[in-house]
């Protein structure tokens, strides 16, 4: 053990350590430059003191000169250098090759843009194009860069509608980088998919093929990603030859305070005493939390507890810190003269604050790469600790009993499915925009585009093939975040300015009057909900309460797409309709969760199209569950508990998910659960459900069977999203349930 490791040890030694363990220190896998790398990049790559490649660095190097790639290799292990090898190799050798990067977020493009800058390979001119970009300058890029940086929207909205002023540069793409690919998954990947697909189109009608070079966290599928995304093969670079030094991973569960009500000693409380401990101790650490508010209360506590001087320097980080403001606090981190930083985990993509000793995440952040994203900013160099403080949500309880389901298994999976009607509509009209789309774009689009374009209104066909008959550019109209071209625009009273969008099917029950929304970790409050307008105004909150809406719903069984026998059972998926009506919400405490006031609401019903899992259990199943009302509350609590650990199979959220259950179902005619896809048309997170089943009902038992309450908590059956609050739920049900179909296995 290292002379670091003692200096927290003693942090480490509470009764609240759930999981302990440690990464050992690795050394490097190196590999020499490739014989074909151009001189100009050899010697850039010198000048920075780089005289050896790593082997996935040169092994995608490799890959890159037959097809496509996607690198997936761990935090801060030169994946961009991996993908940068190529493209600046082509830039270097023609001086008409270009190439273009997708980032996410601006801040990821502007870290990358000065990281070539740094490189300063000859011959290679980066250019920024994005919403920030003045238009006086935007031609002289179009003209100039050689490697243009921009992001999905841009690309969808800005570029591919305008093709005709890039042809030069559609002529002579050779790369395109997806950078962060793991991001493009759910309702946004699957647009993104489809804005590449008309890139690959443009590309071919004015002579290119570019290759596709991406790069993603460690994820389960990431060659199904790769060919989601783009619609072509890509060879998988995954072995991590980077170093590592040791890294000591600990698991906190905060003290239980009531077993039964499954309410724990705060979160917030548990990170500011290790904060304030690793502070004092002279580490530098981040805190990542779910919120601004919780990440400033963390920073608040943490400072109580600290002499001045050295409660002066810790600091808050906050979205919207420009270039510069990142750089400074970057700079007082690597000099030390900051110790500790709390951030939202919204900013975990476009930090770049160098090497920390510890780093520490409230709350699990959702999916597993997330959580080692946040991790990795902690012991590159020298031995670090990673914490994971738990929530009393489900899934975090979860994985302070079953460690090994948080640190061993690859278990998530970025889904997307561009071929969803909802979003592909919006494409192909798009597409058809930009050039009649005829048979022959299949190969590019998709079989699927072109089935859908006698669907898509405003279209015509003629002898050139598909054109767009409407007036101005269809791409405006499909928003890359939402499945509803009229989802209802969330508006910040105060400002102006537009936050987000919220789907129709979504908008009543997260943006309804008097509801608590929370966005990139700030919360307001809904003032009002102007149906016809189809517009929610907020204002900025810092009341302690949340809300949560009640709503009815049924569901209709449309279509049957897929019946299996599985666990003893008819287990089915397919195409629903889900009707859901708000009508009413309650606001609760945020310290205990108690109900304050119950407000009734009076709103339309929404019904939409999507897909779902769906299983009647059978009789024997049942048994001893038959009576009402044991019956429903059993399979309720089954829903909730599934629900909440589809996340582990499927990289999404909770509330992503919807589910129904009921002891009489009109379609089945008999008992059913079903778990639903909450995007209109689906994104295939039900189908991976219906996939994993086994494995998915399994966890669930162990779920269920681990925790220590008696008769259900908000760590096992309850959930923050129910609409009918959490009313009749019978976790020892729902362990029987379960328990008998994972035994007809
Ligand atoms: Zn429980
Ligand atoms: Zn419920």
């Amino acid at each position: 053990m290292s002379a670091t490791t003692a200096l927290w040890d003693d942090l480490l030694a509470d009764d609240e350590l759930a999981h302990l363990t440690g990464e050992p220190a690795r050394d490097a896998r190196t590999a020499p430059f490739p014989e074909s790398l151009s001189a100009a990049v050899r010697d850039a790559l010198l000048r920075r003191g780089i005289a050896e490649l790593y082997a996935h660095q040169a092994q995608a190097y490799a890959a890159a000169r037959d097809g496509n790639v996607i690198v997936t290799t761990g935090t801060a292990s030169g994946k961009t250098l991996a993908f940068n090898l190529p493209v600046l190799d082509a830039l270097a050798a023609d001086r008409h090759a270009r190439a273009l990067y997708l980032y996410p977020t601006k801040a990821l493009a502007q870290d990358q843009a000065r990281a070539l800058a740094e490189l300063g390979v000859p011959g290679v001119r980066a250019g920024i194009y994005d919403g920030d970009t003045p238009v006086q300058q935007r031609r002289e890029i179009r003209g100039s860069a050689n490697l243009l940086l921009t992001n999905p929207d841009m690309l969808h909205i800005g570029i591919l509608p305008r093709h005709d002023l890039w042809g030069d540069f559609l002529h002579n793409l050779r790369f395109v980088v997806v950078d962060e690919a793991h991001v493009y998954r759910g309702v946004f990947g699957s647009h993104v998919a489809n804005v590449l697909r008309r890139l690959r189109r443009l590309a071919r009608i004015y002579g290119a093929e570019p290759r596709f070079l991406l790069a993603s966290a460690t994820i389960a599928n990431p060659g199904e990603l790769a060919r989601g995304l783009t619609g072509e093969e890509a060879t998988v670079v995954e072995g991590d030859a980077a170093p590592r030094a040791a890294r000591t991973i600990a698991l906190w569960n905060p003290p239980l305070l009531d077993a039964e009500a499954g309410i724990r000693a705060s979160a917030l409380g548990e990170a500011s005493r290790l904060l304030a401990g690793l502070a004092s101790r002279g580490l530098r650490t981040i805190c990542f939390a779910k919120s601004r508010k919780s990440a400033e209360l963390i920073h608040r506590f943490a400072a109580d507890r600290l002499d001045s001087a050295t409660a002066a320097r810790l600091a808050p980080y906050r979205a919207g810190y420009t270039p510069q403001q990142r750089r400074e606090i970057e700079r007082r981190l690597v000099e030390g003269e900051l110790l500790g930083v709390t951030s939202t985990d919204a900013l975990e993509l476009g930090i770049d604050i160098g090497d920390l000793d510890a780093a520490i995440s409230v709350g699990f952040p959702g999916t597993v790469a997330s959580l080692r994203q946040q991790w990795g900013r902690a012991g590159r160099r020298s031995h670090g600790l990673a914490v994971l403080i738990a929530s009393e949500d489900a899934l975090d309880q979860f994985f302070m009993r079953e460690p090994q389901a948080l640190l061993d298994r690859h278990v998530e999976a970025a889904i997307l499915d561009h071929a969803n009607p909802r979003v592909l509509d919006g494409h192909v009209a798009a597409a058809a925009f930009e050039a009649p789309v005829d048979e022959s774009d299949a190969a590019t689009l998709g079989e699927e585009a072109l089935a859908r374009a006698p669907h898509v209104p405003e279209l015509q066909y003629t002898p050139r093939g598909w054109v767009w008959a409407g007036k101005e550019s269809p791409a405006a109209r499909t928003p890359l975040r939402s499945t509803s071209p009229d989802a209802f625009v969330v508006v910040d009273a105060a400002t102006g300015e537009t936050l987000g969008l919220a789907e129709r099917e979504r908008a009543y029950s997260t943006v309804h009057d008097g509801a608590v929304y929370l966005h990139l970790g700030r919360q307001y409050l809904v003032r009002e909900l102007d149906l016809a307008a189809m517009r929610a105004v907020v204002e900025p909150f810092d009341g302690d309460w949340y809300t949560q809406a009640k709503k009815e719903t049924t569901t209709a069984i449309e279509e049957p797409l897929r019946v299996e026998r599985r666990l003893g059972l008819e287990l089915s998926f397919g195409r629903v309709s889900v009707t859901e009506q708000v009508v009413g919400y309650q606001k609760k405490a945020v310290a205990d969760g108690s109900t304050l006031a119950t407000v009734a609401l009076q709103l339309p019903p929404t019904t939409f199209d999507t897909e779902a899992v769906w299983f009647v259990p059978r009789p024997h199943q049942l048994e001893g569950l038959e009576a009402m009302p044991l019956l429903l509350s059993s399979l309720h609590a089954a829903e909730h508990s599934l629900i909440a650990l589809l996340p582990l199979w499927a990289m999404c959220d909770r509330w992503d998910i919807g589910g129904l259950s009921t002891n009489l179902h009109l379609d089945t005619g008999a008992p059913t659960v079903f778990v639903y896809d909450g995007h209109a048309g689906g994104v295939g997170i039900a189908e991976r459900g219906f996939d994993q089943f086994e494995g998915w009902v399994a966890d669930t038992v162990r779920l269920l069977a681990g925790c220590p309450c008696e008769r259900g908590c908000p760590s096992c059956v309850q959930s923050p999203k129910c609409g009918n609050l959490n009313e009749f739920l019978d976790k020892g049900g729902a362990l029987k349930l379960l328990s008998q179909m994972s035994n007809s296995g």
